[in-house]
């Protein structure tokens, strides 16, 4: 019998009988084999099935965890050679809650050390291959968790998103992936990146299954300051809410530069697809669009060089050998610890905070941040969402941009100023380049999770793109 591999059938499997919480299990741990070559685990655990919580929301459905969710007892080690033997005393608050709800934790996805990157090459396990095709990235940082749904290893995995990480390799994968809005899942437990940017979400196969898991992530957790206090809405009911009437913003910048045309040309045929469902297309201006990258490589090693200033060698994680004196312990075990991309983001981020170029880039970049928010808050004024392509292309090569870093950055454009922003999107698949999956991007306004959620879960219900799956479509796989 051949077992479900969404979270909603599972859950309908589980209920009706057909199976058992250990089926799943075994089933997952069965296509972890098959596509051991993937690289997409660091760490795998040996599950229990919790027969007690088969009742529970999330009851017996196996998942895996972007490898910087700490999870007590488990290593977990954010992609990176310093934290390769950390084994954290306690879990992150979305472990806890997924816990309580009964779901299945398998390992420990890979990722790009510290969340830095947009292809997964930069982590300290090994890039991770797509399972579309393998000579291509499966992006970044969250690869790990992308290729893991697409491959239907598990039905779903936690990620995090700090200027594009859960929507980029949705997008390159051909899954879906919810960004919420800063702060309505708690950061608790997951290790720093950029901490005003970071945000936690889900990569599942559809919008119902991120419906489903955002629900038991959600909500406010007095451990983290910056938590969201509002009510959790009900995801899964808001599904049924139709497109008709939604006002939807264009913005020509999310097609400029970069953006290739087999993309731009699927997205505009999702925009019609959601219009001919009844929503309406307006054409919006995000003016300072272009200065997101700018901004976000600024505040964001900015961020980073004072989170990871931690990593010392005293504390916890890699400690060099035999250091001579405390300066060469320090020096020798950051130099050693951390990866080039890591290294290369802690001096940028050092460099402009320091005193004499604060003013000019820290603070500058600030404003920029501000000014890019206002221009979506202005936005929202006059439109429901706003779409665009996630990435302006489909999964690049493996090496490809690895010599070329500001090509590497380049290709976050349309992802990294909703995270300045704060707000809320999705990436979910709408279509097909050279037999490689294309994302397509709804930002919606703080806090509009339900209605992102229904506009994605409307547009699956009529297009069978988020049903495709890796090996079916004319690549091999
Ligand atoms: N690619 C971006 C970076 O390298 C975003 C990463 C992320 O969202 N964690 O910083």
């Amino acid at each position: 019998m051949s077992l479900p591999t969404t979270v909603a059938g599972q859950l309908d499997a589980l209920a009706a009988g057909h199976c058992q919480a250990a089926d799943l299990i075994q089933a997952a741990r069965e296509q972890g084999c098959r596509h051991a070559d993937l690289n997409a685990w660091i760490s795998e655990v040996e599950p229990t099935a919790p027969a007690a919580a088969e009742n529970a929301k999330l009851g017996g459905i196996p998942y895996a965890h972007k490898d910087l969710f700490c999870t007590a007892g488990v290593r977990t080690t954010c992609g990176s050679k310093m934290l390769a033997d950390f084994v954290p005393p306690y879990s992150a608050t979305v472990h806890e809650r997924l816990d309580r709800a009964g779901a299945v934790l398998m390992g420990k996805a890979n990722m790009d050390e510290f969340g830095m990157g947009s292809s997964n090459e930069h982590s300290h396990f090994g890039a991770v291959l797509n399972p579309w095709d393998r000579q291509r990235v499966a992006g970044g940082s969250s690869g790990g968790s992308a290729a893991l749904v697409a491959a239907r290893v598990v039905p779903f995995a936690t990620a995090t998103d700090t200027g594009g990480s859960i929507r980029q390799p949705a997008a390159f994968c051909g899954v879906s992936g919810i960004k919420p809005t800063y702060g309505r899942v708690s950061r608790w437990g997951m290790v720093a990146y950029a901490s005003s940017l970071d945000q936690g979400g889900v990569i599942a196969q559809t919008a119902e299954d991120c419906a489903l898991v955002l629900q038991q992530m959600a909500g406010f957790d007095e451990r983290d300051s910056t938590s969201l206090q509002a009510p959790v809405d009900d995801y899964r009911q808001a599904l049924q809410q139709p497109l008709r009437g939604l006002r939807i913003g264009v913005a020509k910048c999310f097609f400029g530069s970069g953006v290739s045309d087999p993309v731009a040309v699927a997205v505009n045929a999702a925009l019609a697809q959601m219009e001919a469902q009844g929503a309406v297309l307006v054409d919006i201006d995000l003016s300072h669009a272009e200065l997101a990258i700018a901004a976000y490589y600024l505040i964001a090693p900015a961020e980073a060089s004072s989170n990871l200033s931690r990593y010392d060698g005293v504390r916890y994680g890699y400690r060099c050998e035999q250091p001579r004196d405390l300066d060469d312990l320090y020096r020798r075990t950051r130099s050693e610890g951390f990866g080039a991309e890591v290294r290369k983001r802690i001096l940028l981020g050092t460099y402009a905070l320091s005193a004499g170029y604060y003013d000019a880039y820290y603070l500058r970049a600030q404003k920029v941040r501000r000014l890019i928010a206002g221009d979506y808050s202005r936005a929202f004024e006059g439109v429901d969402l706003i779409a665009g392509p996630t990435a302006p292309t489909v999964a690049f090569k493996l090496g490809e941009k690895l010599a070329d870093p500001l090509a590497m950055y380049a290709s976050d454009v349309n992802t990294v100023g909703v995270n300045l922003a704060g707000l809320p999107a999705m990436s979910i698949p709408c279509g097909f380049d050279q037999g490689l999956p294309i994302g397509l991007q709804l930002i919606g306004p703080a806090l509009s999770e339900a209605r992102l959620l229904a506009a994605a879960h409307q547009y699956q219900l009529h297009t069978g793109w988020h049903q495709q799956r890796p090996g079916t479509s004319g690549v091999p796989s």
